[in-house]
């Protein structure tokens, strides 16, 4: 599902989503709570779908930026299911680092569990192959990746998330848990870069 900038010109909006500024960068209004809150249920309903009867998933969170996503689709998940977390980091500002700094470990033992690691955004893929291939290790019966964003432009790395909930330009955005050094991730909605909205 490609998010295409010219269906947000403002009437389309539910909410007053107004831009914002943070150290000084102008973002703009491009994905709303609603159309959020819509395909996290899609996705909750697609995952339960895909897990065999009986089974209990694991979600990991890979913390900072994923944890409203988590939050929100863990409870929309109507099944059995447990959740645990993780921390990575390898953003600086706007841009990737392209190093993948593992924060804080996972205590649980996977091995046998069908794991659904849940990200915020896949952006170059490194964070994401490192962990599965780190999660491979320990033998888990399956792992599946949901990501509420992708940027498949930006992928440099064997990486297909098996549940994407909006696939998007290369484009910097924040709110709804992804940050600008640690700013915005409390805003309900996301919003993009103004100078990458005007290139479009
Ligand atoms: P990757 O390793 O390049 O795929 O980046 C993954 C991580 O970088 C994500 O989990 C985010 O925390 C961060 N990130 C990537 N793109 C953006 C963005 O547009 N805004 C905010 N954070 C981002
Ligand atoms: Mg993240």
């Amino acid at each position: 599902m490609l998010v295409n900038l010219c269906n947000f010109a403002g009437k389309t909006l539910q909410h007053s989503m107004k831009q914002v500024t943070y150290n000084g960068l102008t973002f703009v209004p491009y994905i709303d709570r609603e159309r959020i809150a819509n395909r996290v249920n899609q996705i909750a309903a697609d995952i339960k779908r895909d897990c065999p009867e009986g089974s209990i998933p694991l979600f990991i969170c890979v913390l900072n930026g994923a944890f409203p996503f988590a939050s929100d689709l863990f409870r929309a998940v109507d099944m059995d299911a447990e959740i645990t977390f993780i921390r990575l980091k390898s953003y600086e500002g706007t841009g990737s680092t392209g190093v993948v700094k593992e924060v804080l470990g996972l205590g649980e033992d996977i091995k046998g569990r069908r794991i659904i690691i849940v990200e915020d955004i896949i952006d170059t893929g490194n964070t994401i192959k490192r962990l599965v291939d780190d999660l491979g290790k320990q033998q888990p019966a399956d792992i599946k990746v949901a990501t509420l964003l992708f940027k498949p432009q930006a992928v440099q790395c064997d990486v297909t998330p098996d549940y994407v909930g909006f696939e998007i330009p290369t484009k910097f955005i924040i709110g709804y848990g992804l940050d600008l050094d640690g700013m915005a991730r409390n805003l309900p909605d996301i919003y993009v870069l103004k100078e990458s909205a005007d290139n479009q």
